[in-house]
Order: C-alpha cells, then structure tokens, then sequence
C-alpha cells in the first residue's frame, strides 16, 4: 500500500487536569500528510496546540488518541531519524561550535574515524557560513551564530525529518533573512523534510512548500489543520553575507 512519508491520523491531544480544573484537549481529530523533502510551515494562534503537535511528531509526548507513522512506521519515543531544533537551543556551553556538531556525529554515527567525523561536521560548519569561528563557544558568539550552529547540528545529523518550534523567533529582522536564505539553501540541497513552526506568516510564504494552519474549531481548545497550497517565490536565490553576527 502506498502511503505519504509522514501521515497524521485522527490526532486527539488531552492534558489531564490540574488540580481544580477541567481536563484540556488541545485538538481533536487532526489530519494531514506530508511527503518526502517537503517544507511545511505550521501557523496559528498562541497556544493552539502548535508545539504539543510537533512534540507528538518527535516522540517526546504521547497523542492522547490517532496516529503518526513515519515511513509507514508508528512514531513512538524520540529518535535520530526525527532531529529537534527548538528555540532555546541547547547547545553544549562548554565546547566550540565545531564540538557541538562532532557531539552529535559521533552520537550518529559511532563506527566513524574521528577524521571522519571531524570532516562531516566541517562539511556543516562552512555550510551555515561559521568557518573561522569553529573553535569559539557558545558564549563567544551571537545570537544568530548560535543559531547556525544549532541548525548545523540538526542538519549535520541527517534526520529524515527536522522538527524546529520558531526557531528564529528571538533573532532581529537581518539575521533571521540571512539563516533563513542558509535553510533554503541547505534544504534544498539536502532532500530532507521540514516541519516547521513559525509566528510570522511572511516566514512561513518564504520558506515553505505547504503551510499547515491550526484554527479554532467551533469548540473551545479544539484545533483543526488546514493545508493552504502557497507556491514560494522561486527567483529568491540571492543570499547576502553579513559576516559579523
Ligand atoms: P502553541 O505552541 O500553539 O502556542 P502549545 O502547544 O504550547 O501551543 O499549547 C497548547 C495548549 O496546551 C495551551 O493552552 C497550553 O497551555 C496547553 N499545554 C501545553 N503543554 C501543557 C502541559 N504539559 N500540561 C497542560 N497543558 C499544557
Ligand atoms: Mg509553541
């Protein structure tokens, strides 16, 4: 049987109660499908249940009741097939940008020569334009550098599918037009498939093949996805260089 790489069924979410309180559904019945090395932007309202979906799609929380195969597999419990970037990037405080990346190759990949490993992340490094502040840590560098490094550790570990939550929500105007030309370009390059959820509408046009807009349904807390076909703009290939960030 024939299916989409990614396939959402009937997805219900249910918080129990706090003390006091009523259970929360957060959404019910949620459908959709995502094929191989598309970019889907997720738009909606604060709190419509944006990143409790795309924690159920990265195994870290349970659907109260549906589905999610990936590749015709269930999704249960996080895996490296499904990479993470959230906004608050973890990364390793204490290691250089190239660190973080060899980290997690090496995690990926644990058969590989260090060489060999060393070779990869660089690969990512220059990717994300961070050659030449490879060996500075996290402290030492800018909000937006820290962001790339981010992205190239998600990239550098070739999840079939990169989850990110607004990943780009705390960086200024220039910086985030400069990351997001870089995820274009890496993505496009890479025939990896995005899921990406994003509060700003001009983002998610520019960036996406698919937007996935969760709406309020006609009860309270219940959130229905809408799939909005908005073709991107395809003459954006210049990118600028801001070395400084
Ligand atoms: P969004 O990312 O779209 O802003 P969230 O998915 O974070 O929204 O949250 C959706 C709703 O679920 C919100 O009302 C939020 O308060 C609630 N919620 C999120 N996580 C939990 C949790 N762990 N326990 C109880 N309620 C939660
Ligand atoms: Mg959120």
């Amino acid at each position: 049987m024939s299916h989409a790489f990614l396939e959402v069924e009937s997805l219900k979410k249910t918080f129990p109660a706090a003390r006091g309180g009523d259970p929360l559904t957060v959404f019910d019945g949620v459908d959709f499908n995502i094929e191989k090395g598309e970019f889907i932007c997720v738009i909606g309202h604060s709190g419509c249940g944006k990143s409790t979906i795309l924690n159920v799609l990265a195994g870290l929380d349970e659907a109260t009741d549906g589905n999610v195969f990936m590749d015709g597999k269930e999704v249960k419990g996080p895996s490296l097939d499904r990479g993470v970037i959230f906004q608050n990037h973890s990364l390793l405080p204490w290691k250089s940008a190239l660190a973080n990346v060899v980290f997690a190759t090496q995690a990926r990949w644990p058969g590989w020569s260090r060489q060999q490993v060393r070779e990869h992340a660089m690969k990512y490094i220059r990717l994300v334009g961070l050659e030449g502040s490879e060996t500075r840590r996290p402290a030492e560098l800018s909000g937006g550098m820290r962001q790339r490094v981010g992205i190239a550790r998600a990239f550098a570990i070739e999840p079939k599918l990169l989850l990110m939550d607004e990943p780009f929500g705390a960086l200024d105007a220039l910086t985030r037009g400069t990351i997001q030309d870089e995820l274009l370009r890496i993505w496009s390059d890479s025939g990896q498939t995005v899921f990406m959820i994003t509060h700003d509408v001009d983002e998610a046009i520019l960036l996406s093949d698919r937007i996935l807009l969760m709406t309020n349904g006609p009860e309270a807390h219940v959130a229905e996805a809408v799939k909005v076909d908005i073709p991107r703009p395809r003459d954006r290939t210049s990118i600028i260089e801001h070395p400084n960030y």
